[in-house]
């Protein structure tokens, strides 16, 4: 599999490559043309200069006479071979000296630049190249037509020029390339932190975080992973947790239902009412643990399917206290209930209103003692139903208040365990709550009592 890195590389390289060969080879020929271009606009305001001062020498002179003399200067602005032949064909001057006297036919020149003065033909100049470029002699005058461009195209020059352009283009494309495959590395460097974290989090290393400071779409990536991270570790913490917690939890009883049928078989304990209720006791215990935790996973995880109807509240509620009042009054506790609306009709699951509002009951009587009250309060604010159960019992210590919607949490004495509480009542309370699109708190002074307040939509 070919690694986002190489990939990256190879795509970089690549337009790298195109773009550098595309620029070398349009610089090299547009060199080339204006190079061309500037050699033919200097060769023709060369020649032109060579025949202007010969014509003005022959328009001084009326003659050619001492033109060999005098076309030493000339000869000094070029390095090239000229020769002036006149209307006859003899050479008349030659910067070289040996050809005065000849014919020009005898050199293969062309027919030379033609000279004037005074409106008629007195000669022709010849320009044989010297330049560097070519072997031989060029050869210079209007009849040869590529002539200009002979004497002055310098290959060599353009091939020295081109290979210039191709280095420039070569160490352009490598600097390109060095600083192309930093660049890929400094993107992929975050991505593959990604990569190693993805791995880490899949192999259960949930403490793992990616380190990644850039504030773009990889630095939020990184950002939102880490906070995946996060959220995976503390539910794996949860989970750890809450499996000891139900060990724990079911420990307890077991170990009571094995001591006490370990003591009977051995005949420490008589086959008695009173262990018997012991062992069946600690086996209610289980079994309400069992199905309170079903409720709470099946909350906790939003898949707690409830019931809507239309129920009437006061009807319910003062089922509810009936059900309550013969344990209430076992006790000693006063049991009432307030409500200022005759008739308080709410969209809710029945059964797990009935749920909430029997948990809280009961936690309410169980926590107050002989001579106490406990009172249920109905009342409708807007579009809010609330209900408040409030006892004059022991209370709540305010270290304890804000957990006991905690799952197995337990105020204080181990009195709740002993009388049968799970320490689940409050959290499947609150989920039950929530699921109705509610709320629930607690309020409690300690020594004086608590009061259990939750509000569900009127429907
Ligand atoms: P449990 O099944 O143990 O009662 P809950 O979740 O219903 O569990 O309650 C959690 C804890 O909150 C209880 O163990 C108890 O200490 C405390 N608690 C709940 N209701 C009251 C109350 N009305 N008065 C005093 N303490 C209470």
């Amino acid at each position: 599999m070919q690694s986002l890195n190489v990939k990256l590389v190879s795509a970089m390289l690549f337009i790298v490559a195109i773009t550098v060969s595309l620029m070398v080879l349009l610089t090299s020929l547009i060199s080339a043309y204006e190079y061309r271009q500037f050699v033919m606009r200097g060769s023709a305001a060369y020649t032109q200069m060579l025949t202007d001062n010969l014509e003005q020498y022959y328009t001084a002179e009326k003659s050619w006479t001492g033109l060999q003399q005098a076309i030493g200067y000339l000869s000094l602005a070029t390095t090239d071979r000229l020769m002036v032949a006149n209307t006859l064909g003899v050479i008349v001057a030659d910067t070289q000296g040996e050809a005065v006297g000849r014919n020009i036919s005898q050199y293969n020149v062309g027919s030379g630049y033609p000279l004037e003065s005074a409106g008629r033909s007195v000669g022709n100049l010849y320009i044989l190249s010297s330049g560097p470029g070519r072997g031989s002699m060029g050869m210079h005058g209007q009849s040869g037509s590529p002539m200009m461009v002979s004497v002055y195209d310098n290959s060599e020059l353009i091939a020295k020029v081109n290979a210039s352009i191709w280095q420039t283009g070569i160490i352009a494309a490598v600097a390109a390339s060095v600083a192309g495959i930093f660049l890929t590395r400094q993107i992929t460097r975050p991505i593959k932190a990604l990569d190693t974290g993805a791995g880490k989090l899949a192999g259960g290393e949930f403490s793992y975080r990616v380190e990644v400071k850039s504030r773009d779409e990889i630095g939020r990536l990184a950002g939102s992973f880490n906070s995946m991270a996060e959220s995976l570790e503390k539910g794996e913490r949860t989970r750890r947790q809450l499996s000891a917690d139900i060990t724990h939890e079911l420990k307890t009883p077991l170990a009571v239902i094995e001591a006490t049928a370990d003591s009977i078989l051995d005949g420490v304990y008589q086959p008695d009412p009173e262990h018997l209720r012991t062992i069946k006791q600690q086996a209610g215990l289980l079994t309400r643990l069992i199905n309170e935790m079903k409720d709470l996973s099946l909350a906790e995880s939003g898949q707690l399917k409830l019931m809507p109807e239309q129920i009437d509240l006061v009807e319910l509620l003062e089922k509810l206290l009936a059900q309550h009042r013969v344990h209430a009054d076992s006790k000693g506790v006063k049991l009432s209930f307030n409500h200022l609306e005759p008739l308080q009709e709410v969209v809710a699951d029945p059964g797990r209103i009935s749920q909430v509002v029997t948990n809280l009951l009961t936690n309410a009587i169980r926590h107050t003692s002989a001579g106490g009250r406990v009172e249920v309060n109905l009342a409708r604010e807007a579009r809010q139903i609330t209900i408040a159960i409030t006892d004059t019992g022991e209370g709540i210590k305010s270290e304890d208040l804000p957990h006991v919607f905690d799952r197995f949490y337990r105020a204080g004495t181990s009195r709740s365990r002993s009388e049968g509480g799970t320490g689940l009542g409050l959290a499947i309370a609150r989920k039950l709550v929530e699921a109705h699109g509610g709320s629930i708190r607690a309020e409690s002074t300690f020594g004086q009592g608590s009061s259990f307040i939750f509000s569900i939509p009127a429907g």
